[in-house]
C-alpha cells in the first residue's frame, strides 16, 4: 500500500481510485476507546494487515501522537516495518515467529507471543534475550498453552532467555450476546483468571494481562486488564451492521474508498454488458465504468446489483460482474454523470448502503476482511 502526503487538491493520486484515511477520526476513536476502558487499562492498537487496509505506518504514527504506547501486529516482518518507520512503542507479534529469528526480535525490540510450550522452549534455547507474552488457550483452540497445563505455564516463567512481560488469552465469541455464547465467554474468562491465580500462588509475579479485542471491550468493558487489543473498533466500524453491544461508543469510520468515472455509455435495451453477459439492459441504460475492481479488493461477490456505489448523492447498483480492474454502475436516471466524477464505494456518510459493515455483509463477509483486503494498488491519502 503506497502512503503519500495529504494533498486535498485534485492530483495524480486521485486520478483513478484511492483510499482516504481520516486521521482526525482515528485519533477521536483512540480517545473514545481509551476513555471506555477501566482505569489502568491501556489501548493496544492492532495494526496488522496494513492496519486493516488503513496503512500501518501512518496509523501507528498518528496513534503515537495521541499517546498510544502499545501496538500489535500479526508477523515479525510487520513489526520490523513499523520500527523502520520510527514507531517507538511496544510492539507485540501475535503470531509465531521462527525461533531462528530471535536475534531480529531482540534487535528490533519486538515482543513475541509464546504460541505454545514447545515453541517457548525452542525460542528459549536460542539463548537470545527476547521479550515475550505467554498466550493461554481458554477454549478457542487456535494458539496458546492450554489453560489446564498449569505446569507448562509456570515453567515458561522460569525460562532463562525469555522475559515474560505479558500473559493473554483470546475470547472467541465475545461479539455475541446469545446466552450460550455469553456463558462460554464467561467460562473462558474464569479459566484464565483461575490460571493466573494458580501462577500467583506459585509465587509468580503476574505481568501485564489482556484478553479483550474490540468486541471484548464492547461487551465486557468491566474486565480489569492492563491492555485491550483493539482492531476493528479503532477503525470506527463494527464487523457487521446493526450489531447489539453492551457498551455504546461514539466511533467514527476512518476509511473511504473512491473511484473516478472513466466513461459513461448508453447500453441499448436488450444489449448486454460485461463478462458472461450477466447484465442485460431492460430499457436503454446509462452505464458508468469505474476503474476499480477485485484486484483492488472490491469483492467480486458484489456483482450484479449486490453492491452499490454513491454518485451525485444517489445510490447506483453494480451492473454485471465485477472485473479485476473495472466495474460498471447502472446510473440510469442519475443526472449528469460524466467522466472524472467521483463515486464512493465504501463509506459515504450520506449513504448507509456504502458503510464498510453493510458492503461486507452484502459480500457475505465482515468489515475486517473487506478492509484488510484492500489492495496495494490503491493510493492511500490522508485527509
Ligand atoms: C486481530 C486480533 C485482535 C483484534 O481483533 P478486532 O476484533 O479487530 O479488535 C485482537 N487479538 C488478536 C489475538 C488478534 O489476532
Amino acid at each position: 500500500m503506497r502512503e503519500e502526503n495529504a494533498n486535498p487538491a485534485r492530483d495524480a493520486r486521485r486520478e483513478r481510485a484511492y483510499i482516504e484515511v481520516s486521521l482526525g477520526n482515528l485519533a477521536h476513536n483512540a480517545k473514545v476507546l481509551q476513555a471506555a476502558m477501566p482505569p489502568g487499562c491501556q489501548l493496544m492498537a492492532v495494526v496488522k494487515a496494513q492496519a486493516y487496509g488503513h496503512g500501518a505506518a501512518r496509523v501507528a504514527s498518528c496513534l503515537e501522537g495521541v499517546g498510544v504506547k502499545a501496538f500489535a501486529v500479526a508477523t515479525a516482518d510487520e513489526g520490523i516495518a513499523l520500527r523502520e518507520d520510527g514507531v517507538k512503542g511496544e510492539i507485540l507479534v501475535l503470531g509465531r515467529t521462527s525461533p531462528d529469528r530471535a536475534k531480529e526480535l531482540e534487535r528490533h525490540s519486538l515482543t513475541q507471543t509464546l504460541v505454545d510450550f514447545d515453541y517457548a522452549k525452542e525460542l528459549d534455547r536460542q539463548g537470545v534475550p527476547v521479550k515475550a507474552h505467554l498466550k493461554i488457550d481458554t477454549g478457542m483452540h487456535r494458539l496458546g498453552v492450554p489453560c489446564e497445563s498449569q505446569e507448562e505455564a509456570e515453567a515458561v516463567f522460569g525460562m532463562k532467555s525469555l522475559t515474560v512481560c505479558g500473559v493473554y488469552t483470546h475470547l472467541c465469541c465475545s461479539d455475541s450476546l446469545r446466552p450460550d455464547d455469553v456463558a462460554f465467554t464467561r467460562e473462558q474468562i474464569r479459566k484464565f483468571y483461575r490460571l493466573l491465580d494458580a501462577l500467583a500462588g506459585k509465587g509468580i509475579t503476574i505481568p501485564k494481562v489482556h484478553m479483550q479485542s474490540s468486541y471484548g471491550l464492547w461487551n465486557y468493558p468491566e474486565l480489569a486488564c492492563d491492555y485491550a487489543r483493539v482492531g476493528i473498533a479503532l477503525y470506527g466500524v463494527p464487523s457487521a451492521p446493526g450489531e447489539r453491544t453492551r457498551q455504546k461508543l461514539d466511533l467514527r469510520p476512518v476509511l473511504s474508498v473512491k473511484a473516478r468515472v472513466a466513461l459513461v455509455r448508453t447500453v441499448k435495451k436488450g444489449e448486454y454488458m460485461g463478462y458472461g453477459r450477466e447484465f442485460q439492459a431492460k430499457e436503454d441504460c446509462q452505464i458508468a465504468i469505474l476503474p476499480i475492481g477485485y484486484g483492488d479488493g472490491i469483492p467480486r461477490s458484489l456483482s450484479c446489483g449486490r453492491g452499490v456505489a454513491s454518485i451525485h448523492g444517489k445510490c447506483a447498483p453494480f451492473a454485471g460482474l465485477v472485473c479485476m480492474d473495472q466495474l460498471a454502475l447502472d446510473v440510469t436516471g442519475i443526472e449528469g454523470v460524466a467522466p472524472g466524477d467521483v463515486a464512493t464505494l465504501i463509506n459515504d456518510a450520506k449513504n448507509p448502503g456504502t458503510s464498510a459493515p453493510e458492503v461486507a455483509k452484502r459480500a457475505g463477509s465482515i468489515s475486517n476482511e473487506l478492509l484488510s483486503r484492500l489492495g496495494p494498488r490503491l493510493p492511500l491519502l490522508t485527509v
